[in-house]
């Protein structure tokens, strides 16, 4: 791990690995995993899972397993695979030698099934699905043992191998263990461990026609990557009596050695303001709401890594928001906040006007050049300062000028003062307007004596203190000024479509004057522009010498606001 990391607060997880370690249990050992289904990108919800189990195993000196759970062969696929990896080492982790695919332990799982029939633990059912799902009751009521339970073990192993060599359609039969249909928690009710599926998998091709639940082959590839704590989200918590008896019976079997694997449920990241479901994700990306699964308003990791979010900035948050045992939903704020922070104590401040308008300086001599000095972190002294060039005609922010002030307003109107940050005192002496009545430039007058770092500069006082760029020194260039996808906190919550609530302007495309220094800034390097926020040179479309930049997250909390006066 790159970052330096304070002392990790302590939450339940680290208390039970804490005792577990205190009674020897496995030796001391601390293993995680982290299992992807490699059918989709990775969300900022991953990133709290992330930060959980490799953090552990970091923090024990244990180590965190990469592991793909690919045991369904529909929707995976290498590309996800590929990006997934690349988020993981992006995030600042590393998994070592211990890198795994479920695919891989195919034939493991499948002897453990024979196992399991021969041991009268499992049999084949020939139910239809909708017969099944009648079959097995509710909550209030037990389930019915299906006329096929008991099937002898001869006549199990036979369909089972049957099943495997493709004679059966999908459907017809599935294997089943063999528990209590009168359990009060149906998850115990005989779950289906193997169904037939003529699929080709992104791994093993066509090797296979049945293929394993994930409730079933989730603790097998656990016991046999010897993970001591398997971490997963609260809706696994039912599942956890079929965990513990199915590597029971196989530890029975001697597949496995105990202590065996325990399962221990968190609560989810859920986050106001992004929708974390995979299924949400892609239908954004493939109906084009988005550019892609890394548009920089994807809540993807790909997306937060080119919107300009650091790892750095998600350490934060995985740390401010904990780790606990009941599900509540995290402000959106509260993670632009931490990354808001992460940047600021890193990003070099830049000037760029966004929204230009030109004031020419009439007293100022014509082709006349000079530096003023910008410090490139007014917290860091040792970072320096640059020079910016300075001349007659300057670029600053349209609203920075009233032609009549309202109360309160500071800057430039006619008759006022301000600084010119970094460089003169001005006064404004008047404007020009076009036909339309747009504003087309603002003229002004400097005093000569009153340059920023020169001695008596202060001695004029003025409240309004501006930022700009020289007009013939600038660095034009594209900015995506990006906000929020959705403008509610749970989009979707009223009308039942998410889509309903995409926010239409979370893009808006525009041309900025940008002080020099930044035409050399590097792909994925990030600024505080002053006044304006925190911004990156996308990572994808920026050329050497000609960064196009991404707004990663402005300087205040506009959004709360808005809320508290709505
Ligand atoms: P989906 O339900 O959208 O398909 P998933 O949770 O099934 O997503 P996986 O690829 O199975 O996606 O998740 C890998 C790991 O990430 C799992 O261990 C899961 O618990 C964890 N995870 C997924 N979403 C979150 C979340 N919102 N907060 C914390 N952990 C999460
Ligand atoms: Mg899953």
């Amino acid at each position: 791990m790159s970052h330096a990391t304070p002392a990790p607060a302590a939450n339940f997880i680290r208390n039970l690995i804490d005792e577990h370690r205190a009674a020897g249990k496995w030796d001391g050992r601390v293993e995680t995993r982290f299992p992807p289904e490699p059918n989709g990108y990775l969300h900022l919800g991953h990133a709290k899972s992330i930060f959980l189990n490799f953090g552990l195993a970091r923090d024990y000196g244990g180590a965190c397993h990469l592991r793909f759970d690919d045991t369904n062969p529909e929707k995976e696929s290498q590309e996800y695979v590929d990006a997934i990896k690349e988020s993981v080492k992006w995030l600042g982790f590393d998994w070592g030698p211990h890198l795994y695919f479920a695919s891989d332990y195919f034939d493991t799982m499948y002897a453990c099934a024979e196992y399991l029939i021969q041991a009268g633990l499992a049999y084949v059912d020939s139910l239809s699905a909708d017969e099944m799902r009648e079959y097995r009751g509710t909550l209030t009521e037990p389930g019915r043992d299906s006329p096929y339970r008991n099937r002898s073990v001869e006549e199990n192993l036979d369909l089972f191998r049957r099943m495997k060599a493709g004679e059966f359609p999908d459907g017809a039969h599935v294997l089943r263990a063999r528990i209590d249909m009168a359990s009060p928690n149906l998850n115990l009710r005989d779950p289906a461990i193997y169904r037939i599926k003529h699929a080709t998998h992104h791994n093993t091709g066509d090797k296979w026609c049945i293929y394993p639940m994930y409730t079933y082959a989730h603790p097998i590839e656990d016991a046999i990557e010897h993970i001591t704590h398997s971490i997963c989200t609260l809706e696994f918590e039912d599942q956890r009596p079929f965990y513990d008896w199915l590597l029971d019976k196989l530890a029975i079997g001697g597949f496995f050695s105990r202590p065996l694997p325990q399962q221990i449920e968190f609560a989810r990241l859920n986050l106001t303001y992004v929708v974390l479901s995979k299924r949400k994700l892609i239908q954004l990306v493939e109906e084009k709401h988005v550019a892609g699964w890394d548009d920089p308003r994807m809540p993807t990791l790909v997306g937060a890594r080119r919107r300009g979010y650091t790892p750095e900035g998600f350490r934060r948050f995985t740390d401010q928001i904990g780790v606990s045992k009941s599900d509540g939903w995290i402000d959106y704020s509260v993670f632009e906040a931490c990354q808001r922070d992460a940047l600021n104590d890193t990003a070099l401040r830049r000037i760029a006007v966004l929204d230009p308008v030109k004031l020419i300086i009439d007293n100022y001599p014509e082709g006349q050049t000079e530096d003023c000095f910008a410090p490139n972190h007014p917290q860091q002294p040792e970072l320096g300062k640059r020079a910016v060039p300075f001349s007659r005609e300057l670029w600053i922010e349209r609203e920075d000028f009233e032609e009549t002030p309202p109360k309160g307003y500071f800057r430039l109107y006619p008759g006022n003062s301000v600084r010119l940050r970094y460089g003169y005192v001005v006064t404004c002496t008047g404007f020009e307007r076009d036909a339309d009545g747009t504003l087309t430039a603002v003229h002004c007058e400097y005093l000569p004596d009153t340059k920023s770092g020169t001695p008596g500069a202060d001695a004029v006082k003025v409240k309004g203190n501006i930022h700009w760029v020289s007009a013939a020194h600038a660095y034009e260039a594209e900015v995506r000024l990006y906000d929020r996808l959705f403008r509610t906190a749970q989009p979707g919550q009223e009308t039942g479509n998410f889509l309903d609530d995409l926010n239409a302007d979370s893009v808006k495309v525009i041309r900025a004057q940008l002080e020099p220094a930044l035409k050399d800034a590097a792909p994925e390097q990030s600024f505080q522009f002053e006044r304006h926020g925190y911004f990156v040179a996308d990572r994808v479309d920026s050329k050497p010498g000609a960064p196009v930049f991404n707004r990663t997250v402005t300087l205040k909390d506009s959004w709360t606001k808005a809320e508290k006066q709505a």
